[in-house]
């Protein structure tokens, strides 16, 4: 892995003509579109993306299961938690600071998504594979997925409410350790019952390690780091 600023999923860039990767602490992003953050803020993100001054999309985030199809930039689209675009050059992001971000790519499309465990439960990496599969024309085993930083089954203790919801998409066995619940490998096994090829591309735990911003670790002090994706304009 990369050290600090901008994680690149080099896998999906690659295999198709995007540019994707997440950011860390390093690269300021505003916390939410409708609550004072500008988007000039990710400027930072962008340069390090390479697209610069690019124009971007970003929903309110509610952990649900909402996608929106975007042709411009919008900020926010709405509530929801993932965005699809067919655009080059539009930038997609979402914000996480445990959940999972999940970037995808396909022949002329992409989708970022916001996968926490009660956008998981309620089938929100489903419903953006079928969105990019619509707005594409493709198949979702013409697609690829990465998994951004998110927080580890080490850290991620929870009750058993999270983990009878998880399992309307995914197996127990699958997803619960020890010592909590591996969220990752619940957005991988949706992804792989859907034909969709998927990587981890950052591996490291955002409560365990500081270089990324945590819910669990810093509560309402936390920040948010971008995951963002675009086809290459
Ligand atoms: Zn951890």
């Amino acid at each position: 892995m990369e050290s600090g600023l901008f994680h690149r999923a080099s896998d999906l860039e690659r295999a198709f003509l995007v540019l994707a990767g997440f950011t860390d602490r390093h690269t300021p992003v505003p916390s939410s579109p409708d609550h004072g953050g500008r988007v000039e803020d990710l400027g930072l993100a962008l340069d390090r993306m390479g697209l610069p001054g690019a124009e971007v999309a970003a929903c309110h985030q509610v952990h649900g299961a909402r996608v929106f199809r975007v042709w411009g930039p919008a900020w926010p689209a709405g509530d929801g938690d993932a965005l699809v675009t067919t655009v080059p050059g539009l930038v997609l992001g979402v914000r996480t600071a445990d959940c999972v971000p999940v970037l995808l790519a396909g022949p002329g499309g992409v989708a970022a998504v916001h996968a926490g465990w009660r956008g998981t439960a309620a089938g929100v990496v489903h419903a953006a594979v079928e969105a990019l599969s619509a707005a594409t024309g493709q198949p979702a085993g013409a697609f690829r997925a990465a998994l951004g930083p998110a927080v580890g089954p080490c850290c991620y203790a929870v009750g058993p409410e999270v983990v009878d919801a998880l399992a309307h998409v995914a197996p127990p066995e699958v997803f619960v350790a020890s010592t909590g619940v591996d969220l990752r490998a619940v957005v991988l096994h949706v992804l792989a019952s859907l034909g969709v090829a998927a990587r981890i591309a950052v591996p490291a735990c955002t409560a365990c390690d500081e270089r990324f911003h945590s819910w669990r670790r810093d509560g309402r002090a936390a920040g948010r780091q971008a995951a963002l994706v675009a086809l290459r304009p």
